[in-house]
C-alpha cells in the first residue's frame, strides 16, 4: 500500500492543480501538509520533499505553486490544493479518501490581543482554522490510515498550548485544545498502527507575527521542519509523541550568543 501513485490518488477536475513531476520513478510515501504556502508549512514541505511525495494545501494557489517548484529539485512529486480549510464540505470533498501516509496539520492563525479588544471575526477565525480545520482535515484522512493499519498525524501546536499570556485568550485557548486533541487521539489510534505527534514550537520568525515585529531572536521555520522530519521518519516501532522546540535564549540576538 506504500506504492501509492500520487496522480491516481487525487480527485480529477480539481481547480488549480500543479504537478511538479510525473515520472515512473519509484513511489515514495505521501505527506499532506496544510498551511504549506509560507512560513513553517513551506519549510516542512521543502524538508519532506527529500523523502516524500507531497500534497500541499493552503488558500493561496500562487504561493503553493511556487513552493511546489522549490520542491522540484528534491525529486518529489507535488500536488497543490487551494482550499479554505474553514470550509468543511469543500475540505471533505477534496481530501476524503486520499491515501496519505503522513498528515501534517500545520495551518494556523494568531491574533494576539486582549479579549475585550478582540472582534468576533478575529475570535471565530482563530477557532475555525486552529480548531475546526483540524477536525475537517483529520476526519477526512484518518479513516484511511486506520484502515491501512499505518500512518502518522503530526500536528503543529505551540508552547502557547501549555502556557498562558496576556493577549492569548483565544490563540492560547486554541493551542491548549490542540494538546488535548493530540494526546487523546494518540491513545485512540496507536493500536491501529497510526502515530500522532504534536510539535510545540516557541517563537518562530514567520508572518504569524504582525509586520514590524523583531524576529531576530526567534527560531527559523527550518528548525521546526527538522523536528517534524525527526518525528515522521522515526522507526515504525517508535513514536515521538510530544516535541517542544524553543529558542535557546529568547530575546537575545543570535549574533551575541
Ligand atoms: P504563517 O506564516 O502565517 O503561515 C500560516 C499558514 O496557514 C499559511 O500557509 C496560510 O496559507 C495557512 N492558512 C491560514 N488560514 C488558512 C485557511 N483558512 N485555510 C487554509 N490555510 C490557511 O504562520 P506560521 O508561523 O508558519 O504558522 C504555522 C503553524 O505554526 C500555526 O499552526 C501556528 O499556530 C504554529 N506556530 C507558530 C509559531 C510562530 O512563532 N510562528 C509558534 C508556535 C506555533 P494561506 O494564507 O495561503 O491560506
Amino acid at each position: 500500500m506504500r506504492n501509492i501513485r500520487l496522480r491516481r490518488a487525487l480527485p480529477t477536475g480539481m481547480s488549480g492543480p500543479y504537478f511538479s513531476r510525473m515520472t515512473n520513478a519509484p513511489t515514495r510515501p505521501v505527506a499532506l501538509v496544510t498551511g504549506a504556502s509560507r512560513g513553517i508549512g513551506r519549510a516542512i514541505a521543502l524538508r519532506l520533499a527529500a523523502t516524500h511525495d507531497l500534497v500541499l494545501v493552503a488558500r493561496n494557489a500562487g504561493h503553493l505553486a511556487s513552493v511546489a517548484r522549490d520542491c522540484d529539485a528534491s525529486g518529489a512529486r507535488v500536488q497543490t490544493l487551494a482550499i479554505d480549510l474553514c470550509d468543511g464540505p469543500a475540505t471533505a470533498t477534496a481530501l476524503t479518501g486520499l491515501p496519505v501516509d503522513v498528515l501534517v496539520n500545520n495551518a494556523g492563525v494568531a491574533v494576539m490581543k486582549p479579549f475585550l479588544e478582540m472582534t468576533a471575526e478575529e475570535w471565530h477565525r482563530q477557532v475555525d482554522v486552529n480548531v475546526n480545520a483540524l477536525y475537517h482535515v483529520t476526519r477526512a484522512l484518518l479513516p484511511g490510515m486506520v484502515q491501512r493499519g499505518r500512518g502518522h498525524v503530526c500536528i503543529i501546536g505551540s508552547t502557547a498550548g501549555r502556557n498562558s499570556f496576556v493577549g492569548g485568550t483565544c490563540y492560547a485557548g486554541t493551542k491548549h485544545f490542540v494538546m488535548g486533541f493530540a494526546e487523546s487521539l494518540m491513545l485512540e489510534v496507536r493500536d491501529a498502527g497510526v502515530g500522532v505527534s504534536v510539535i510545540t514550537p516557541g517563537s518562530v520568525a514567520t508572518e504569524l507575527f504582525p509586520e514590524g515585529t523583531n524576529t531576530d531572536w526567534m527560531l527559523e521555520p527550518e528548525n521546526i521542519a527538522d523536528a517534524v522530519a525527526f518525528a515522521v521518519t522515526a522507526p515504525p516501532h517508535m513514536l515521538v509523541h510530544r516535541l517542544e522546540v524553543r529558542p535557546l535564549s529568547p530575546k537575545r540576538p543570535r549574533s551575541s550568543l
